[in-house]
C-alpha cells in the first residue's frame, strides 16, 4: 500500500505552532475526509481556479471571528497571532499588564471591553514592551486592523493566507456560484453529519466523532481516512486541552472594517506582514 502524503506537516503536541494554523488544518483534514470517502471521490472534473474548488471567496473581514472568549490570553485568546512569537504576542502580553486584563482568566470571565480593545486597538497611551532583547514603544492597533493591514499588504505567506480566508466572511464565488462537485460531496453524510456540520460542533463532541468513524470498505480509502483522522484526532485533542469550545464561532462583535478607515500600521505589523 501506498504511503498517504498529508498536505501539511504533521502536527507535533510539543511545539504545537500557529493556533489558527491548527484550526484551519482540521477544517482542511475534514473536508479531505468527505473528499476521500465520498463515493465519486475519484470523478473527473475542473476544478473552479477562481476559488479551488470552494464555492466560496472570502469577502471582508470578520472582526467577530477573530477572539476566543473562552480562552485566557495566555492560551490564545486573540486568535490571529496565538501560538507564534510575533511581536504583537509580547505587546498584546505588555498592553494586558498596563490596563489590568488578566493575563491567565478566560476573557469571558472579565470586562467585556477587553475584547473590543483586543480587536480595535488601544488609543489612550502607547504600550512600552521587549521582544527579543530590543525595547519597543508604540499604539496598540488591534488584531483586526493588524489583519486588514496585511490584507491590504498583498502578503503571499501561506500562513497569512490562512488567516485572511479564516477570519473573512465568505462570499460565493462569481466565477463558478458555487457550482462545485467538491460542494455535493461535502453535503453528503458521513455517519449522519455533513461537513458543514462538522465544522460547527463543539471541539469535545467532534473529537468524539472523528474517534468512532467506521472504517472504509476501500483498502486504500481506509489507510487515507484513518492517517488523516488520527492527525485530527491529535490537533482537536490539544485544542481541547487548551480549553477551545468551537473551530468557528458566531459573531459576536462584528464591525466590519471597510477601506478608508484603516490607520498607519506599526512597524512591528508591518514586518509581521512580510511573514509570520
Ligand atoms: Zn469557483
Amino acid at each position: 500500500m501506498e504511503t498517504t502524503k498529508l498536505p501539511r506537516a504533521r502536527f507535533n503536541a510539543k511545539r504545537p505552532g500557529s493556533l489558527v494554523g491548527n484550526i484551519t488544518a482540521v477544517l482542511e483534514y475534514l473536508s479531505l475526509l468527505y473528499a476521500k470517502t465520498a463515493p465519486d471521490a475519484d470523478s473527473p472534473h475542473e476544478t473552479c481556479t477562481t476559488c479551488k474548488g470552494t464555492g466560496t471567496i472570502a469577502g471582508d473581514i470578520d472582526p467577530g471571528s477573530m477572539i476566543a472568549p473562552e480562552l485566557s490570553l495566555q492560551r490564545g485568546s486573540v486568535l490571529l497571532w496565538a501560538g507564534t512569537d510575533c511581536k504583537p504576542v509580547a505587546k498584546i502580553k505588555a498592553l494586558a499588564a498596563m490596563i489590568g486584563i488578566d493575563f491567565e482568566r478566560p476573557l469571558d470571565e472579565q470586562d467585556k471591553r477587553f475584547a473590543d480593545i483586543l480587536l480595535y486597538g488601544y488609543d489612550a497611551e502607547p504600550v512600552s514592551y521587549v521582544h527579543k532583547g530590543k525595547s519597543f514603544k508604540s499604539h496598540y492597533r488591534g488584531c483586526a486592523f493588524d489583519l486588514q493591514f496585511m490584507r491590504d499588504a498583498g502578503t503571499a505567506s501561506k500562513g497569512n493566507l490562512r488567516a485572511i480566508a479564516f477570519f473573512s466572511t465568505k462570499a460565493q464565488c462569481p466565477a463558478c456560484n458555487g457550482n462545485e462537485p467538491k460542494l455535493e460531496r461535502q453535503a453528503a453524510a458521513l455517519m449522519g453529519r455533513s461537513l458543514q456540520e462538522l465544522w460547527r460542533l463543539p471541539v469535545a463532541e467532534l473529537l468524539r466523532f472523528v474517534r468512532q468513524l467506521p472504517a472504509s470498505p476501500d483498502d486504500n480509502a481506509r489507510m487515507i481516512t484513518s492517517e488523516i483522522a488520527a492527525e485530527i484526532e491529535s490537533i482537536l485533542t490539544y485544542l481541547q486541552k487548551i480549553g477551545l469550545k468551537t473551530l468557528l464561532r458566531e459573531s459576536q462583535h462584528v464591525r466590519p472594517i471597510h477601506l478608508g478607515q484603516i490607520v498607519p500600521a506599526s512597524p512591528d505589523v508591518v514586518a509581521a506582514a512580510r511573514g509570520m
